[in-house]
């Protein structure tokens, strides 16, 4: 049977990581990896990190009866709650718990299209609450391509991790968005009240237990952790590509930049920021990125082409003029004339290749740069 829950965030505690790893500890039957995973991010009222949870659990029928009495006691009561968020703009809507149970892993497809945009309720199995249900049978129906591991462990009181043990984490082989590159910050401990001391993320379960134990010895108290098999940096949630050739450029007060139309890139996004603000009308470029509102956000860039064509020079030294379509070009000094052609000029880009926003911009689902 597969078991998932999603949206019990809230100010005060209700952290759905924990919630959930409450309830597998309370579960009275045997069950497999505990998986975490992001799903659309313009999800319709999602809350904060859009992360939802699940589980293979090794059960009869009669855990629907000990799950019904545990919703009801230790998961329902966390309906209502807002959570905040200190870097969101976006409105955050009370959390609404859900949890949903399925004797059959979920059609595969119905995680593709949560992660890639807005679906309904899928009907089936057993289901409690209210629009966590959706997040909850999407986790179920994950198939766990392109895996990477997070362990989270949980604070006691206060939030601490060493730099040392920051440091070793760092340098482990297989971990990866441990710190900022740009500011050295770290990233795994959050910010604001949630109850997560740091979460670290590895590419594989064995290195995510290893920086697991290393942190949490260099931690202040915790009051448990856990490893968990996310679609994080999986890149699942972009579909392909997008090549364009720039006709348009409007650059908006605060930086973000908008590319025929339909390409926005915010002023946060970095080098891929740069690229815009550098691209010029007939320039060539590819990105990938999410559509939302009829403009595709930007989220990774790379320049295919990007010249400067001006006419020749004369043997004078003079720029030639064209004399109009078909017509060649002359010299306005010496009056000499010469087929119609230009010089052309490879630009130069600030960055080779793809390029990402920095390491706290991006999307836990998007998929680093190698
Ligand atoms: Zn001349």
């Amino acid at each position: 049977m597969w078991l998932g829950l999603d949206d019990t965030d809230s100010l005060d505690g209700g952290c759905t990581t924990l919630v959930f790893h409450e309830l597998l500890n309370s579960l009275p039957c045997e069950y497999g990896e505990a998986r975490l995973t992001r799903l659309w991010p313009f999800a319709d009222k999602r809350t904060r990190g859009n992360a939802s949870l699940s589980v293979e659990i090794f059960a009869d029928d009669s855990i629907v009866e000990w799950l019904d009495e545990y919703w009801n006691k230790n998961i329902l009561p966390l309906k209502g709650k807002v959570a905040k968020s200190e870097h969101s703009q976006r409105e955050q809507y009370p959390s609404d718990p859900g949890m949903t149970l399925f004797d059959e892993q979920p059609d595969e497809q119905y995680y593709w299209d949560a992660v890639r945009g807005e679906v309904d309720y899928l009907i089936g199995g057993h289901q409690w609450g209210g629009n966590g249900r959706i997040g909850a049978a999407a986790s179920c129906a994950w198939r766990e391509t392109n895996p990477t591991w997070e362990a989270i462990a949980w604070r006691k009181g206060e939030r601490m991790v060493s730099e040392m043990a920051l440091e070793v984490v760092d340098n482990m082989e297989g971990t990866f968005l441990c710190r900022d590159p740009r500011t050295n910050r770290g990233l795994i401990a959050p910010r604001g009240p949630c109850p997560v001391m740091f979460g670290v993320r590895a590419t594989s379960r064995s290195v995510a237990n290893d920086a697991c134990e290393e942190l949490i010895e260099g931690s202040a108290q915790t009051i448990g952790h856990r490893i968990f098999k996310t679609n994080q940096a999986s890149g699942d949630h972009l579909d392909s590509s997008f090549t364009e050739t720039v006709n348009d450029k409007i650059s908006l007060t605060g930086g973000h930049v908008i590319i025929n139309d339909r390409y926005l890139v915010f002023s946060e996004s970095g080098k891929v920021n740069t690229i815009a603000q550098w691209l010029q009308i007939e320039d060539s470029f590819e990105c990938v990125g999410l559509e939302y509102e009829g403009k595709i956000h930007v989220e990774a860039i790379r320049i295919i082409n990007s010249e400067n064509k001006t006419r020749p020079l004369c043997k004078c030294g003079t720029r030639m003029k064209s004399m109009g379509a078909g017509q060649g070009v002359r010299c306005p000094k010496c009056k000499v004339r010469s087929e119609d052609s230009w010089d052309i000029n490879k630009r130069i880009p600030p960055f080779a290749g793809w390029v990402q926003p920095p390491a706290d911009k991006r999307r836990h689902l998007a998929k680093p740069l190698t």
